[in-house]
């Protein structure tokens, strides 16, 4: 994503990838509205209905397995079925042609700045070798060697528990999306029509040595060990160990070196929404850097990355951490657990969850509702006829949204080349005259189209007009 971001805006980029080609294993599942909204707005699910049909709707969403009751929220908080692998292919596809070099088979293995750039060390089928950039970001998830070479410190906690998710297909056993007993959790989804997924937790029980490939027999003794049933698994599809670990990079920029995604923030994830989160980051990134390197970000442009972004990933490893505590089933939490299964019959406590890592509202010195927020991907009624507000953010470019319906036309001339002007008809969706978007989407200034505050939120956003 932000390779194509970076891409979308110009800017020369190489992607490293140690693995010869695209995964095929379908790990992630499903991704939050928000993230729709991101590959919308550069005209990414057009592709996806066309060539896959409408993706399907998931309208639950499980919390430390509680079932939330997403029916207030069905509209603007659901999740769709969209297979990571889809996904990665579509951006890793739609980036190559846009000009980006991905580089399969190939590690990063070293890393040293200076004033002027980074110089990645890296591992290819050809020997080793150096790649000079400007800046280097860390999309390397969860054991980040970017993490680790640039010396990022790191917030961790865990593990404290032993786990096991085994992906089959074939299954007969204990059911049920989670059920709780004295030694621990376990949880059954899918169905034989796509597959089995079984999730245990087991606490007190040391998990073997991570070298040691999982077997089918592990996770038989497991699901025995926790349920008093001994289950029928077979054709492995997928089987891995996971234990509840916790890990909040402390900064999110070390000089010319940032890290994006589960390389930032990793936490336990049942509530998927970290894919969203990573999508989040980058989207914010990319524009950000973009600017840096074409000469216009205005200062402290690119430190704001991580004041927008890192309480995100924070919230992220909070709510992770929450939601380990409440599967821990000895006395305390257990109890805890009941409360918190009275909490979720309210509607404001459900919002609450499941938006509390997902809808970023960055703060931007204005007080109105909308600034800081995404803004509504409404269809607005211009002089050339119905224009998506997508559509306007195709091109990642900062658009200036002039709603005032013509009386009162805006003066950009300064920032042409960094901002479009889109004039349509006042719509109640963006209860403003003008709003100045940035090339993430988030409103970054509401208010009159004429006058001095719009040229303030222009310089303050898109750097000095230019001569
Ligand atoms: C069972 C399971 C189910 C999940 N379900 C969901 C879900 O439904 N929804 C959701 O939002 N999230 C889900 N997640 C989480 C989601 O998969 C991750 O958050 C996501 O993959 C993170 O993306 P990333 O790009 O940051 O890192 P990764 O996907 O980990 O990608 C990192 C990449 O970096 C490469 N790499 C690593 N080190 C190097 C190196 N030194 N040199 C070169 N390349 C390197 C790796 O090969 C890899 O391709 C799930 C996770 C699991 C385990």
């Amino acid at each position: 994503m932000l390779a194509h971001e970076l891409a979308l805006a110009g800017v020369r980029t190489v992607v490293i990838e140690r693995r010869p080609e695209i995964d095929a294993r379908t790990v992630s599942g499903l991704i939050h509205e928000r993230s729709v909204e991101l590959l919308e707005q550069r005209g990414l699910m057009e592709q996806i209905r066309r060539e896959d049909g409408e993706p399907l709707v998931w309208d639950r969403l499980h919390f430390a397995s509680f079932w939330l009751d997403m029916s207030e929220l069905a509209k603007t908080d659901h999740s769709v079925v969209l297979l990571q692998t889809r996904i990665q292919r579509l951006l890793s596809d739609r980036a190559a042609a846009r000009g980006v070099h991905i580089l399969r088979r190939h590690e990063l293995v070293g890393l040293s700045q200076d004033e002027d750039g980074v110089t990645a060390r890296v591992h290819s089928p050809l020997g080793e070798e150096e790649i000079r950039c400007g800046y280097l970001v860390g999309c390397d998830g969860e054991d980040s060697a970017v993490r680790e070479l640039a010396g990022f410190a790191v917030t961790r906690s865990g593990p404290s528990w032993y786990g096991l998710l085994a992906d089959v297909g074939s299954y007969a056993g204990p059911v049920g999306a989670g059920s709780f007993h004295e030694g621990g959790m376990f949880g059954q989804f899918g169905d034989a029509s796509t597959m089995f997924r079984l999730m245990t937790i087991e606490i007190g029980v040391e998990a073997p040595p991570a070298e040691q490939p999982v077997t089918l027999e592990e996770v038989r003794a497991s699901i025995e060990r926790i349920t008093g049933e001994r289950p029928t698994v077979e054709e492995p599809l997928w089987l891995h160990r996971h234990g509840n670990v916790t890990i909040l990079a402390d900064e999110y920029r070390n000089g010319r070196v940032f890290l994006a995604g589960d390389a930032a923030h990793f936490q336990f994830h049942p509530a998927g929404h970290a894919v969203t989160i990573g999508l989040q980051d980058a989207v914010n990134l990319g524009w950000k850097l973009a600017a840096k390197l074409q000469g216009w970000a205005p200062a402290g442009l690119l430190d704001s990355y991580d004041a927008e972004r890192r309480p995100y990933g924070r919230r992220a490893c909070v709510y992770g951490r929450a939601q380990m505590a409440l599967l821990d089933t000895a006395d305390g939490p257990s109890a805890l657990r009941e409360v918190f299964g009275e909490l979720l019959d309210h509607d404001v406590v459900n919002r609450h969850l499941v938006r509390a890592a997902t809808d970023a509202r960055y703060p931007m010195g204005q007080a109105e509702d909308l600034v800081g927020r995404r803004v509504p991907l409404v269809s607005l009624s211009t002089p050339g006829g119905e224009v998506p507000v997508a559509e306007t953010l195709h091109a990642a470019r900062g658009v200036l949204l002039d709603l005032s319906g013509g009386t009162e036309p805006p003066d950009v001339t300064g920032w042409k080349d960094r901002v479009d002007v889109v004039a349509a008809e006042p719509t109640p969706e963006i209860p403003a005259s003008a709003v100045l978007v940035r090339p993430d989407g988030h409103i970054a200034w509401a208010g009159e189209a004429v006058g001095e505050g719009l040229h303030t939120a222009l310089a303050a956003w898109f750097g000095e007009p230019a001569a």
